[in-house]
């Protein structure tokens, strides 16, 4: 790619022409963060300072990824942090889009947006038109900490799980007229969160529910499994707990092993609190965070647990029910924080609502800035862990992985819509080089114009001190674009 961030187009040479006088004067939209995002971010600073002042006074630290997942996060969706400014070929609009952070921990922005984007690209271009189960493993809480902190390993221990759920598919499939067994599909996504921001990793497996086998002329034909029962679900939780054990004992883990903290570092220690659901260092240690209490709820069916291990495999939708699998990926996917379940109250702490209510009644959660931040450390993977993991047919690789998946379609763009969820742009084209990078630093590809619909075009990206001085001249002036001298800090 022709283009880096390190080499931004300096922001005075693209500077606007002067409207001309037979038009009308341009409309802007400054894409600012929401109300609740501006709070959270609030107290996230505040309790990311906290948490640094009581490293430091300890004289302990948190990994680098740590830091700069906190610090990326604390910039994004900030206009005065950078932004691309983008302009109607036709001059009605001018639109100012912030960078973001594609935090991979935390940010409910990039998280929700990378949720969507992902989401469709399965659809459209993944999955193929038959049934998909979701089967969801769970691991005892020793293992989470330890799970959480190895990548290599969890990779194993989620080969494990799918092995296990193949193994079952093909115990009861048909073979194909190669006289080979047939081929499952599958998409592993590695969630470190639980529902009230503890460290809870566990993977969310979408299964192609029944294989493909090879017909006459070795092209693969679909078969459906039959109907899971609870004692398949029984038996699967039986094998995966003793699989993954026989695994994490190869691997030197045995089966009472002690969480061995290392004193000098500080995120394990956040780990450890964050898996039992406790604070790590604010003056309410050792204490579980508070709750809010209601009402219960019953157990699922297809789920069943062994010695800490649990399987949930009751979701399953019917190849027709495209959007329900939609909706699924969606929720599979889904960002650790969603800003719409979390109220931020008047002392800097979190209310973060619950999606159903515990078997204890719990409702809700309240952090303080500290608890919550000490909470978000804890959740940052460490760098190049995948998150996602496609297996079987689903996987590039595989040989049947064109054959299968769906005819990709074209993406409509709406006339009048920002068309943020389309598919990365490709291309080698300098055009394509800057939708590359719109797409790659501000998530947007192709915005329109609200009056006349055109593909509205990048004008200029920003940097500080630049960013200050055109904000500030916005501001001054209702409308029109920033007099030429704003951008002279370029
Ligand atoms: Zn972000
Ligand atoms: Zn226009």
């Amino acid at each position: 790619m022709g283009f880096g961030l390190a080499r931004p187009v300096q922001f005075a040479r693209l500077m606007l022409v002067a409207p001309r006088p037979d038009r009308q004067e341009p409309s802007w939209t400054l894409e600012e963060r929401c109300p609740n995002d501006v709070g959270l971010r609030r107290v996230v600073r505040a309790g990311y300072a906290a948490l640094r002042a009581r490293l430091d006074a300890d004289g302990r630290t948190l990994p680098p990824f740590v830091h700069r997942e906190m610090e990326q996060y604390l910039a994004c969706g900030d206009l005065g942090a950078g932004f691309a400014w983008l302009a109607c070929p036709h001059g009605h609009h001018h639109r100012l889009v912030p960078t973001t952070c594609k935090g991979r921990g935390f940010c409910p922005t990039c998280g929700g947006r990378r949720m969507a984007e992902r989401a469709g690209r399965w659809i459209d271009e993944l999955l193929p038109r038959v049934a998909v189960r979701q089967v969801v493993f769970t691991v005892p809480w020793p293992r989470r900490w330890l799970l959480a902190r190895d990548a290599g390993l969890l990779r194993e221990v989620v080969e494990t799980m799918r092995s296990e759920v193949t193994r079952w598919l093909r115990r009861h499939g048909v073979r194909g007229l190669d006289g080979r067994e047939g081929e499952p599909g599958s998409v592993s996504v590695i969630q470190r969160f639980g529902s009230t921001l503890n460290l809870n990793v566990h993977v969310h497996m979408l299964v192609l529910d029944g294989l493909f086998v090879a017909d006459a002329r070795c092209a693969p034909v679909w078969r459906r499994a039959r109907r899971w029962r609870q004692a398949d679900v029984d038996g699967l939780v039986v094998r995966v707990a003793a699989e993954v054990e026989r695994l994490l004992a190869r691997r030197g883990h045995g089966p009472n092993e002690p969480l061995e903290l290392d004193p000098d570092d500080a995120l394990a220690d956040l780990q450890e609190a964050a898996v039992a659901g406790r604070s790590a260092s604010s003056n309410r240690r050792a204490q579980r965070v508070q709750r809010v209490g209601g009402r219960e709820r019953p157990l699922p069916p297809l789920c069943a647990s062994c010695d800490g291990y649990t399987v949930h495999a009751g979701v399953v939708f019917g190849a027709r029910a495209r959007a329900g699998i939609g909706r699924l990926a969606q929720y599979v996917l889904r960002p650790a924080l969603v800003t719409s379940r979390l109220e931020v109250l008047g002392d800097d702490s979190v209310r973060l609502a619950l999606k159903r209510a515990w078997s204890d009644g719990t409702t809700s959660r309240t952090f303080t800035a500290l608890e919550l931040v000490e909470r978000l450390a804890a959740l940052v993977p460490p760098p190049a862990a995948n998150q996602v993991v496609y297996g079987g047919v689903l996987a590039p690789r595989h040989r049947w992985h064109r054959l299968v998946r769906p005819s990709p379609r074209r993406v409509a763009v709406p006339r009048v819509a920002t068309v943020r969820l389309t598919r990365r742009p490709r291309g080698t084209s300098r055009h394509v080089g800057w939708a590359e990078l719109l797409w790659r630093t501000f998530g947007v590809f192709g915005a329109a114009c609200p009056t006349c619909g055109a593909v509205m075009r990048l004008r200029a990206v920003a940097w500080p001190p630049a960013t200050l001085d055109v904000l500030a001249s916005l501001r001054r002036s209702a409308r029109g674009p920033p007099p030429g001298n704003a951008a002279s800090g370029a």
